[in-house]
């Protein structure tokens, strides 16, 4: 994997949060107006698409049978299996060297093991947001606004989110989705400082 960290070329950036955040449409408003070179990772997940998901967009949707192949051959950068051990998420290393080697802004938005798990990659040199929408009411009233989940899993994923929230110190960067214009704008201009420190520690 190449090192990162010289000026002009790709970044990685993961961004992380409780599911119910809106990390998804922060990361989606935040491609469509920031001026960087952003690109997304696309994770290899074995959960079923959501309506509207489509295969090689959002996820690529593997059998366990396949994705355990993926695993056992090194493809990922980074795996896990989540909620109640039931899905596996993992982040192809294809995608990242690809996205890396085109000079783009990477998004990896993965959760904290995950994130953790990258961070051990010193050469990558991850810039790391972690996105929340300031307390467990307001995310659990998020998600049921949201409408996918079964009682189940909505209390699989808000015994998740306690634990994440008590990532967040790990992270350089903290954001209060509190509205997503307002999130959207908060993460462009840190990455804009960002490259701005890039420029300044290469000249
Ligand atoms: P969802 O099922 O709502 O799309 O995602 C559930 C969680 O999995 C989210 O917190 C998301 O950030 C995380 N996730 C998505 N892709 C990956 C991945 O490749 N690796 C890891 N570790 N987590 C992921």
């Amino acid at each position: 994997m190449q090192n990162t960290s010289d000026c002009g070329s790709g970044r990685v950036v993961i961004i992380s949060g409780p599911s119910g955040a809106g990390k998804s449409t922060v990361v989606r408003q935040l491609r469509q107006t920031c001026p960087l070179p952003l690109a997304t990772s696309i994770s290899a997940t074995t959960r079923k698409p959501r309506d509207g998901e489509r295969d090689g967009v959002d996820y690529f949707f593997l059998s366990d049978r396949r994705f355990q192949e993926l695993r056992e051959q090194g493809a990922f950068l980074e795996c896990r299996q989540n909620f109640g051990m039931r899905h596996w998420y993992g982040t192809l290393r294809d995608q990242v060297a690809a996205g890396l080697n085109a000079g783009k802004w990477l998004i990896l938005e993965i959760d904290v093991l995950g994130a953790m798990e990258v961070l051990k990659h010193a050469d990558l040199d991850p810039i790391t947001i972690f996105i929340h929408p300031g307390g467990m009411d307001e995310l659990e009233r998020r998600l049921r606004e949201r409408g996918t989940e079964t009682e189940e899993s909505l209390a699989a994923r808000l015994r998740t989110a306690a634990a994440e929230m008590g990532y967040r110190s790990r992270y350089c960067h903290e954001v209060i989705n509190e509205t997503v214009p307002e999130a959207v704008d908060q993460i462009c201009h840190l990455l804009q400082q960002a490259k701005e420190r890039d420029a300044c520690s290469k000249s």
